[in-house]
C-alpha cells in the first residue's frame, strides 16, 4: 500500500483537515463514557499543530438526519474533552460547509473543531458538490478515520479527490501497517480467531481468510454452526442454521485447517446466575446452550496459537461478560499474549475482553475499526483508502 503520510508533509502554515473517529460511547446525559478515540486522534492534531498549521478536525457521531442539528448528535461534548488532552481551547463550528471567517481568521497554532459531519447534506451518499465545498476548506486533508475507511462518503472519500494534498494521519497509517504486516506477507503459521455473535456477517470473512491462514480457529455463535455443520448437537445455542451449507463447503475445502470444538461450557439460559456445566459436545442436550469453549478445545487452540508466526484475532470465544463463562476467553486471550507472534485484535467486544483480562500491552496491534477492520480481513479494498492511493503522488 502506498500512499503519502502527514508526516512527510510540510504543513507549516497551511490549513489542515483532519476526518478523524471521534464517534464514541456516550451516556443518557451525553457524557462521554469511553474517550478512546478522541485520546487515539490527539497525535495527529499534536503534531500538525505543533508544525504551524491551522488545524480543523471534524467526526461523525452518531446516526442522525442530514440537515437536522441535534444536541444528542452534536460534538460538543467531543470537544470539551479534546481540549482537556490537547491543553488548549477547541472551539466547536456549526454550519461550516460555506466556509467563511472561521475558517479564513483560523491561525497556525490554532484548532477548531467542525460540528458532525452527517449533519451536512450529501455526507454519506458522498455528493460531490459537498466534497468539493470541503476541499475548498483546507490546503491540506489529513484521513485519520481507520474506523470509517471502509465507507465512502464525503468527508472520507469525495474531499480526497479535491483536496490539494491528500494524506494519511498517524492512526490510519499505523493501522495500515499493522494490517499489512498481519496479512500481506505474514510470518507464518498464520493463524486466525473468528468468533463472537455476528454470525452471518463473519461466516463471509472465513472463507476469504481459510484460504489465506495455515489454522482457522471458530468460536462463539460460529463454532456453533460450524458444529452443527460437522454433524454435532448444539441445542438451543446461538447459530445460523440457514449458513451451515457454507460452513460445510469451508470444512470441505479446508477441513485441516478448521479445528472443530469437541467439549463446551452450557447452560440453560445466558444469565449470570446460570448454572455452568461442562460437557463434549455429544452430550449436549437440545435444552442447553454453548456459553464458551470447553477445556479439551481451549487446550488445541492454546497449541496452535503456541507455535504461530502471526496471530489475527476478532470475537470472543464466549459469552465472556459473565464470569462463569469467560475461561474460554481469558485462556485464549493470556495464550495470545504470551506467544511471540506478531498478534492483531480488533472488534468492539474483542477489545473489551482484551482490557477486560488485562492484556492489551502483550498484543501487537489492537485495531480501533470494527466493520473497517472486518472488511479489511476479508480482502475488501477500503474505499477510503484507494482514494488516498490514487493521490500518492499529488
Ligand atoms: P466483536 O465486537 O469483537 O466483533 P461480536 O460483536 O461479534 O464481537 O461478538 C461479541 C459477543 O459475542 C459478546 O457479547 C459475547 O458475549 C458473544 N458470544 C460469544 N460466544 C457466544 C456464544 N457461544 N453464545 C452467545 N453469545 C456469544
Ligand atoms: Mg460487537
Amino acid at each position: 500500500m502506498s500512499f503519502k503520510r502527514l508526516s512527510e508533509v510540510d504543513v507549516r502554515g497551511k490549513r489542515v483537515f483532519i476526518r478523524a473517529d471521534l464517534n464514541v460511547p456516550q451516556d443518557d446525559a451525553g457524557r462521554v463514557t469511553d474517550d478512546m478515540r478522541i485520546r487515539a486522534s490527539v497525535p495527529g492534531i499534536r503534531d500538525a499543530l505543533s508544525r504551524g498549521a491551522a488545524v480543523m478536525v471534524t467526526s461523525h457521531l452518531g446516526r442522525p438526519t442530514e440537515g437536522e442539528w441535534t444536541a444528542q448528535a452534536s460534538l460538543a461534548p467531543v470537544g470539551a474533552r479534546l481540549s482537556e488532552l490537547l491543553g488548549v481551547p477547541v472551539p466547536l463550528v456549526r454550519d461550516w460547509v460555506e466556509g467563511g471567517a472561521w475558517n479564513t481568521s483560523l491561525e497556525p497554532g490554532q484548532v477548531v473543531l467542525l460540528e458532525n459531519c452527517r449533519f451536512n447534506k450529501g455526507e454519506k451518499k458522498n455528493v460531490d458538490e459537498l466534497a468539493r465545498k470541503l476541499a475548498k476548506l483546507c490546503d491540506v486533508y489529513v484521513n485519520d478515520a481507520f474506523g470509517t475507511s471502509h465507507r465512502a462518503e464525503a468527508t472520507t472519500h469525495g474531499i480526497a479527490k479535491y483536496a490539494p494534498v491528500a494524506c494519511a494521519g498517524p492512526l490510519l497509517a499505523a493501522e495500515l501497517d499493522a494490517l499489512g504486516r498481519a496479512l500481506a506477507d505474514p510470518q507464518r503459521p498464520l493463524v486466525a480467531i473468528v468468533a463472537g455473535s455476528k454470525v452471518s456477517t463473519k461466516l463471509t470473512i472465513l472463507r476469504a481468510l481459510a484460504a489465506k491462514v495455515d489454522a482457522l480457529i471458530v468460536g462463539g455463535g460460529i463454532a456453533n454452526t460450524f458444529i452443527l455443520a460437522a454433524g454435532g448437537n448444539i441445542g438451543k445455542s446461538l447459530a445460523e442454521p440457514d449458513l451451515v451449507g457454507e460452513a460445510k463447503a469451508i470444512l470441505d475445502e479446508f477441513s485441516g485447517k478448521v479445528p472443530i470444538p469437541v467439549d463446551a461450557v452450557v447452560a440453560k439460559e445466558i444469565s449470570p446466575t446460570a448454572i455452568a456445566e461442562l460437557k463434549a459436545i455429544e452430550n449436549v442436550q437440545p435444552d442447553d446452550r454453548i456459553v464458551d469453549l470447553g477445556p479439551t478445545s481451549v487446550a488445541a487452540l492454546k497449541m496452535i496459537v503456541g507455535t504461530a508466526g502471526t496471530i489475527v484475532w476478532n470475537g470472543p470465544i464466549g459469552v465472556f461478560e459473565i464470569d462463569a463463562f469467560a475461561g474460554g476467553t481469558r485462556a485464549l486471550a493470556e495464550a495470545i499474549a504470551a506467544s511471540h507472534a506478531f498478534s492483531i485484535a480488533g472488534g468492539g467486544d474483542t477489545v473489551a475482553a482484551i482490557a477486560k483480562f488485562g492484556v492489551a500491552d502483550r498484543i501487537g496491534y489492537i485495531s480501533t475499526g470494527g466493520g473497517a477492520f472486518l472488511e479489511f480481513l476479508e480482502g475488501k479494498e477500503l474505499p477510503a483508502v484507494a482514494i488516498l492511493e490514487t493521490r500518492a503522488d499529488g
